[in-house]
């Protein structure tokens, strides 16, 4: 028995700690029968017992097997495996036999509950993996797909049959393939979950975006992974619609601004590590665009902008990039330029297929543009610089005659610059009222007494000090501030020529002359502002003659006219100012509504040297008397050109021999002083 103890103890130590246990009341009995019947039966029974022992042992030894394989498999019945020893005896081997079923019995039923558990864990799985929108799968290693649930169907459209017949990679979008394989390979490499972004291709041929969470599992039949992946394609989609409207124009489907300069930075920094790989931008704006918007309508405006931007993409590589700024206002970029022979080249053909006529809405619409061109050669650092610098160069194109292109210079850059400086300047002293008015009086010839004033603009820049008027009005023309600016010196003149009529009442009613801009005159409500300053000021209507200038009124008579007769119903006066160079055929001027001609100063001027220039004054001077209309000579700067202007009966004279543009303290002294009476 010691030995048979010791042997299953040396065998199945948890079978021995176990009968150890179930008989502890017993064992101190037990093992003193042992040492007995050690001692008793001794060496002489040893052989026999061990017989029986061994068959006994063997019976134990294959039933725990047939348990242990069971508990392995972890399916099928393991009570199939495990049969109950007979109790073939009452004595110790029948207590053990019976010790041993009845532990077998509980490890059995144990097992068989676990067994169960197993089993119902796995219905719910299955349910769950079989009913869910994910893709459950499960990747051998070789790759190859073991399970996927039928998910896949409604996913990618294939059956799970299907997709264990097919290489996985074969599902996968041809760009994505290296990036999918690489996080499967991850994921069999690493204990932690990998997630992956891929596109799939469903079996109707469309993208499918799947996001994919793996995970590997070890085991025996080698490592596993297993993958859960969710259709992503909505949010993708949304996403990329984002990136799109963040980098591309809606309308044209043209770059943006934010990437044209991120191409351009890129262009930039490569052109810096690689001095051959030159480059080009253009600026481009579309000459009279605004004028179809305003008269065919915005979606009309939409339509040319999207046909123009056609255009200009297929007048450049693909490589290229044309943008849209906003507005009418295009970019290109043109990269690898070997040399200007080649962008130039490109200028010309974008404004040879931009100038064909355009069909929109059934009209033909025919435009132009104006386009600066700046390369790398210049030499910059800040892509801001460049697409300033190529704007410079448009614009000087523009103001060189619409429909042409102008290079970029360094020159240029300086010249614009200040200009640009200058209109800013020039807009804030405007805002801020900052202007000032001088007042040139305008003489009786017969008496040498002043009549009234010409209103002049005068602006004393912060830095620069005075700007000549020359400049500064042909800058507010450019810039269509003139509008702005000719109505201010109306309104203040009014006011201020207002107060002098009251300060010097016993004189006649002095006359206040405006210069008017032919920009001033084209706006449809100029005579209601008339109106509207003269009621505000309290000046009367018939002091007031706005001076336009012949070219003006010769140019744009027929866009004027009905203004013009508005505004002299308002009594209101009309003069032709610098009369005599704007050729115009004196016969047309009785049909217009002037009551008065001045005399350029050029005329004046000649007219004492050059007996031709004194006769043109005398002819304007008789004409102008035929018409009934009003004669003043400008610049008078000599008592000889006064008297002779006397001589050929000139009504009115203005000239520094009188007094230059004053200042209106200047004006006060000026009517105040003795002088003012000339002899
Ligand atoms: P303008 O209308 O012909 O004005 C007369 C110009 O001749 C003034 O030049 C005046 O200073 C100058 N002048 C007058 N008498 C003499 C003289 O005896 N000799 C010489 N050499 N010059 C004389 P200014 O003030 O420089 O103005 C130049 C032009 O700027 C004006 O020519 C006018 O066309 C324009 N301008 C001035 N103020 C305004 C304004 O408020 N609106 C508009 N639209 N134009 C203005
Ligand atoms: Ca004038
Ligand atoms: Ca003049």
């Amino acid at each position: 028995m010691l030995a048979f103890g010791t042997l299953v103890g040396l065998l199945f130590p948890p079978l021995a700690a176990l009968v150890l246990e179930t008989h502890r009341a017993l064992s101190p009995y037990f093992f003193t029968l042992c040492i007995l019947a050690g001692f008793v039966v001794g060496h002489v029974n040893y052989l026999l017992f061990k017989r029986v022992v061994s068959r006994e042992l063997e019976r134990v030894v294959g039933s725990m097997k047939g348990l242990l394989e069971a508990v392995e498999a972890q399916q099928g019945e393991v009570r199939d495996h495990l049969e109950p020893l007979e109790v073939t005896s009452s004595d110790a081997i029948g207590a053990v036999a019976e010790t041993f079923n009845a532990m077998t019995e509980a490890v059995v039923g144990r097992l068989e509950r676990e067994i169960e558990d197993v089993r119902q864990r796995e219905t719910h799985f299955r349910f769950l993996t079989e009913t869910m929108h994910e893709l459950v799968c499960l990747h051998a290693p070789d790759g190859s797909i073991e399970y996927v649930s039928p998910s896949c169907e409604h996913l990618l459209g294939y059956t799970p049959e299907e997709i264990y017949r097919q290489d996985p990679l074969t599902r996968v979008h041809p760009e994505d393939v290296l990036h999918f394989r690489q996080g499967r390979m991850n994921a069999f490499s690493h204990e932690a979950l990998s997630s992956l972004t891929y596109r799939a291709v469903h079996k109707e041929g469309h993208t499918v975006w799947l996001e994919t969470h793996m995970k590997v599992v070890r085991g025996g039949a080698g490592n596993h992974v297993l993958s859960t992946s969710r259709d992503v394609t909505e949010r993708k989609v949304a996403e990329a619609a984002l990136e799109r409207s963040a980098l591309y124009d809606a309308l044209t489907g043209l770059a943006n601004r934010v990437l044209f300069m991120d191409r351009l930075t890129q262009a930039l920094e490569r052109e810096k590590r690689q001095p051959e790989a030159g480059f080009a931008v253009l600026f481009l704006d579309f000459d009279r665009f605004k004028a179809v918007n305003d008269t065919l309508g915005h979606a009309a405006g939409d339509a040319l902008l999207h046909a123009i931007g056609a255009r200009l993409k297929d007048c450049v590589r693909p490589t290229d990039t044309v943008a849209r700024l906003g507005g009418d206002e295009f970019t290109v970029l043109l990269e690898n330029v070997a040399d200007i022979r080649e962008v130039l080249g490109t200028v010309k053909r974008i404004q040879e297929v931009c100038s064909h006529p355009y069909d929109i809405e059934g009209q033909q619409v025919t435009m132009t543009a104006s386009i600066g061109v700046v390369t790398s050669e210049v030499g910059y650092v800040r892509v801001d610089d460049i697409v300033r610098d190529a704007d410079i160069a448009m614009y000087r194109a523009k103001a060189s005659g619409r429909a042409r292109y102008q290079l970029f210079t360094l020159a240029l850059r300086q010249e614009v610059l200040g200009h640009l400086t200058l209109e800013r300047d020039l807009r804030e002293a405007l805002l801020k009222g900052a202007l000032q008015l001088h007042y040139q009086p305008i003489v009786s010839v017969e008496s040498a007494q002043p009549t009234g004033f010409e209103a002049l603009a005068r602006w004393i820049h912060p830095e620069h000090g005075s700007v000549s008027p020359q400049d500064f009005i042909a800058l507010a023309e450019d810039t269509g501030l003139i509008v702005e600016l000719d109505r201010f010196m109306l309104r203040r003149a009014c006011a201020q020529v207002g107060t002098w009529q009251r300060r010097y009442a016993q004189l006649p009613p002095l006359t206040l002359s405006v210069n008017l801009s032919s920009q001033s005159l084209a706006t449809p409500d100029l005579p209601r502002y008339i109106a509207q300053v003269l009621q505000e000021t309290g000046f009367r209507a018939r002091d007031l003659k706005l001076e336009i200038t012949e070219s003006t009124l010769m140019k744009d008579l027929g866009a004027v006219g009905a203004s013009l007769e508005e505004i002299r119903a308002l009594g209101v006066q009309l003069h032709i100012d610098d009369f005599g160079t704007g050729y115009s055929s004196l016969a047309y001027l009785q049909h217009l509504p002037v009551s008065t001609l001045k005399i350029d100063r050029s005329f004046v001027d000649q007219m004492t040297r050059s007996p031709e220039s004194a006769e043109l004054v005398r002819t304007i001077v008789v004409l102008a008397q035929t018409l009934e209309l009003k004669v003043v000579a400008e610049g008078i700067e000599t008592t000889t050109q006064f008297e002779q202007l006397r001589r050929l009966g000139c009504e009115y004279g203005q000239g520094f021999l009188f007094a230059k543009p004053l200042s209106p303290a200047d004006v006060e002294h000026f009517m105040e002083s003795s002088e003012l009476l000339l002899a």
